[in-house]
């Protein structure tokens, strides 16, 4: 039978309410699926337990019972998800990470998960009882620890890899990992699939969709994880191995744009984009671009395709332009072109897959090369 872990974050559990919701889904899901839920604290509550630890005891250093009172927090989510299942019918119980299984360093805050026992969890299965376990928390030689802020997301996917499920649900109050802020621009898409490296730049660059350390635990052992929402319809976004999926060359983010290079293409980017660097990494740079803006835009597209040093011959655009006509001209070229899929196409904003065989890339860019001329006319003209 499918197996599904299914973690619901603090604002799916906020509120008694919020928690018998998130029970519905669960049960959705258990009609034909074998689940095993994760839950994190109450929306605020990890922030309030930290607040009075703190007032009792400052200097702030890693510290056995500045855990025991963080640990708190999922008990309460997990015992009182585990009588919402109960309440609808369905047999649950709620473990501790202790009882669960899993087993850490001894790094106070900031424990990492060395092993995990399933054995427990799997017999709870077997009868048929869904396993409600608390996030974020562990043992260490009979000492609670707890996983770092956010660990609820590494608890779910280390579950995952253990008991073989097939996918690991992030439930959030977002509908995926989005393809820029989904505060800061509106008419957002989501991206339907994106790969671990992926992730975790954006991880790396404020994006808090998903812990860091569990989508590098998820690459590391090959989870599929899937992000979506608990308040919405939809399948969100699937997370899987980069090469899996589309080679992803730019990906727009709270204003700035993010541009993943290799070592050919380096150079040409530090020339062309020098006063716009705002981060730089190894392989992919953080430029502060003005979206709307056109002309920069438009160098962004020209030198982005005349880049012969793209290896994949499979690329993700994200396109963002105020100027419908030029919009219109591109989706309709990019339409009459099987080897593109539209992936979303809202206002100024739109992203196309491009599976462009070697071969056509010569010519796609000298098209792409005679839109962007027309454009720069009215880029002038403007
Ligand atoms: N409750 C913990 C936190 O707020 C862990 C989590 O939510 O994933 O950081
Ligand atoms: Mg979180």
């Amino acid at each position: 039978m499918r197996r599904l872990v299914l973690k619901f974050g603090g604002s799916s559990v906020g509120d008694v309410e919020k928690i018998k919701h998130a029970a519905k889904i669960v049960m959705e899901h258990a009609q034909s699926t074998e689940v095993i839920v994760v839950v994190s604290a109450m929306q605020g509550e990890t922030n309030r337990l930290l607040e009075l630890a703190k007032k009792t005891y400052n200097p702030l250093v890693p510290n056995r019972e500045f855990d025991q009172v963080l640990a708190t927090g999922e008990i309460i989510s997990a015992s009182l998800m585990a009588l919402a299942l109960e309440a609808i019918g369905l047999k649950s119980i709620s473990l501790t990470g202790n009882q669960a299984g899993i087993h850490t360093d001894d790094i106070y805050q900031d424990a990492s998960i060395k092993s995990v026992d399933g054995s427990k969890i799997k017999s709870l299965i077997e009868q048929g009882v869904i396993p409600v376990i608390t996030g974020f928390q562990g043992v260490c030689d009979d000492n609670i620890t707890t996983l770092g802020r956010g660990g609820s997301d590494l608890t779910a996917v280390a579950l995952a890899h253990e008991l073989n499920a097939d996918q690991c649900w992030i439930y959030t109050d977002v509908q995926g990992v989005y393809a820029t802020d989904p505060n800061i621009v509106a008419n957002n898409d989501i991206f339907h699939q994106m790969g671990y490296v992926t992730l975790k730049k954006m991880a790396l660059a404020g994006a808090e969709v998903i812990q860091y350390a569990a989508i590098e635990y998820a690459e590391n052992n090959q989870v599929s994880v899937r992000i979506c929402s608990t308040f919405e319809p939809g399948l969100g976004t699937l997370v899987i191995s980069d090469e899996a999926i589309s080679k992803p060359i730019i990906v727009k983010y709270s204003g700035l744009t993010k541009l993943f290079h290799n070592a050919k293409t380096k150079q040409a980017y530090i020339k062309l984009f020098k006063n716009k660097i705002v981060y730089s990494s190894d392989d992919c740079y953080l430029l502060s671009m003005v979206l709307p803006e056109i002309k920069t835009k438009l160098r962004l597209i020209q030198h982005l395709d005349i880049d012969e040093s793209i290896q994949a011959n499979q690329t993700l655009i994200s396109i963002f332009t105020p100027n419908t006509m030029f919009k219109k001209t591109l989706l309709v070229y990019f339409e009459s072109i099987t080897y593109v899929e539209i992936l979303s196409t809202k206002k100024s904003d739109f992203v196309v897959r491009i599976l462009v065989p070697d071969y056509k890339m010569k010519a796609m860019v000298s098209d792409l090369h005679y839109f962007c001329r027309d454009l720069s006319k009215e880029a002038v003209a403007l």
